[in-house]
């Protein structure tokens, strides 16, 4: 059996370039502070665009002159199985240290680590099964394509997630061959640079992965505008992803945005009720209700109104908040603004009338300095307001009734978002028929998992942003396409 693994206590993370840990340019660091607590229990690097451009150098070093860039695909399939084994062998100490950064349930951070191991696992099966194509062209030549890296890749992830996050992006780039320069969110660092550091262990080369973290406006933007990366991933905000496309377009390169959304779940009056409220109000409040594909909207049939919002609240009234290690129904809030953030939309609702159905309740015992946000659903909301058109990125659920299908339709396109959707209903083809009507990324029938598996391919229409990732839609959007006419001689 493995020794027992714990979380370290206080200590300063650098950045991770070249296999290596260091102390950032600048000599600056932020502090680390718990949700739960409210307090700082570590610090980590404020890294600069020096330490941007230091990996950089080192990410295009290893493509042009190292080991990285001749390096065969099942090779690096390999090296990506081998680290998600390695995840999988070290899930305790990540879920530990990840339930710390960021105040959610045990419970949770050992599934996000369960999915981080799966993301390698799954890109390191798919990199030596990425095919191009032939193509018939004029008599006398051959025509072929191949798809490529398309080089430096940045990441700019955020702080719900921050495992996954990094598993979500750098997986798939990794398998293509990118080298990937990390900028994990400054509220969310440590499992980022644990793995990158598990990384080296496992045997990526120098240069394959680097994690530079800092302050948005310092390193991020200094690595979404860096002159020499060839591609950037952004998930975060609809305000900075607009700063991250700004930066990608003046660069002329690619990037993908995944910015959110306000995903509804349309329950029609045959739908299994019984099932449906108890994935609706658990997918709600899984890590705090901040999941950008969390199912914040509830569209009911006006016929099952009164009982959907009866047996709602009733789970609602049910859940409560607490430390990671109550490992509860849901941890605190990311930090202070957040929460306030949240008690912003609740004390807009209330002065505007809007009817509270049920608050969830906090924990006795947990620290008064912590971040926590009872949860809460509210309705009938307002079609217009801003619960039902705008995200909380918190634990708070809206209800609103429809008439008929069309109108669940235009109810459930009625927002700038298009990340994700629900249809519950038992009649096969109406489901079909309003799930296919829906402008989103991901719809589910009868079912609904907030991110959903990582075969699936995940990303926004609208204003959810574009590009795909998980599945092997993903190998497509961190590649490019190279095509070779050859004229036989
Ligand atoms: P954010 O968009 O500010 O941060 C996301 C990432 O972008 C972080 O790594 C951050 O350091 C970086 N960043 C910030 N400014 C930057 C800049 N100028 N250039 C380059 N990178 C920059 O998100 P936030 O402030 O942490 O959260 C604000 C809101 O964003 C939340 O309330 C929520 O609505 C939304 N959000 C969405 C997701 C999602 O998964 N879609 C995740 C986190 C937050």
């Amino acid at each position: 059996m493995n020794a027992p693994q714990t979380a370290p206590q206080t200590e300063r993370h650098g950045v991770f370039i070249g296999n290596r840990m260091e102390d950032p340019a600048s000599g600056a660091y932020l502090p680390v502070v718990a949700p739960a607590e409210g307090v700082a229990f570590a610090e980590v690097a404020a890294g600069n665009a020096d330490d941007v451009d230091r990996a950089v150098k080192a990410g295009r070093h290893a493509l042009e002159a190292g080991a990285w860039g001749r390096m065969a695909a099942f090779e690096r399939g390999r090296l990506l199985t081998r680290l998600g084994i390695a995840i999988a062998d070290h899930a305790e100490e990540l879920a530990l240290i990840e339930a710390r950064d960021t105040g959610k349930p045990m419970k949770q951070a050992r599934a996000d680590m369960v999915a981080t191991a799966r993301y390698f696992e799954f890109y390191g099966g798919a990199a030596d099964k990425v095919h191009g194509e032939t193509i018939p062209f004029l008599p006398g030549h051959f025509v072929s394509t191949e798809r490529v890296p398309h080089g430096v890749t940045g990441h700019v992830i955020p702080w719900n997630y921050p495992a996954q996050m990094f598993g979500r992006t750098v997986a798939p780039a990794l398998a293509m061959g990118n080298a990937c320069i990390v900028k994990p969110a400054e509220d969310a660092c440590l499992t980022p640079l644990r793995l990158a550091e598990l990384a080296a262990e496992a045997g990526f080369p120098e240069g394959a992965i680097a994690v530079v973290p800092g302050l948005g406006e310092h390193a991020g933007s200094a690595l979404s505008s860096h002159p020499d990366i060839d591609f950037i991933s952004f998930t975060g905000s609809p305000e900075v992803g607009t700063l991250i496309q700004t930066a990608a377009a003046k660069n002329h390169i690619g990037c993908t945005l995944e910015l959110g959304g306000k995903s509804p779940h349309i329950l029609f009056a045959d739908a299994d009720l019984e099932t449906a409220v108890g994935v609706i109000a658990s997918t709600m409040v899984q890590n705090a209700g901040q999941t950008c594909s969390a199912g914040s909207r509830v569209l009911v049939e006006r016929a099952i109104y009164d009982r959907v919002v009866e047996a709602l609240a009733s789970r609602f009234s049910a859940l409560t908040a607490g430390t990671p290690d109550m490992d509860l129904d849901l941890g605190p809030v990311i930090n202070a603004t957040q929460k306030n953030r949240i008690e912003g939309f609740l004390q807009r609702a209330d002065s505007a009338g809007v009817p509270v159905l049920a608050r969830g309740r906090i924990a006795d015992g947990v620290p008064a300095e912590g971040f926590f946000v009872a949860p809460a659903i509210f309705g009938p909301v307002p079609r217009d307001s801003e619960l039902a058109m705008q995200e909380v990125f918190g634990p708070v659920l809206s209800v609103l009734s429809f008439d008929d299908e069309g109108d669940a339709v235009r109810l459930a396109n009625g927002t700038s978002y298009g990340l994700m959707a629900a249809v519950w209903s038992l009649d096969g083809n109406r489901a079909l028929r309003v799930a296919r009507a829906i402008k989103a990324g991901q719809v589910y029938i009868n079912a609904f998992g907030a991110g959903g598996g990582i075969e699936l391919p995940f990303g926004g229409m609208k204003k959810s942003g574009h590009g795909r990732e998980k599945g092997f839609a993903a190998l497509h959007d961190m590649s490019t396409l190279r095509t070779v006419i050859h004229k036989h001689l």
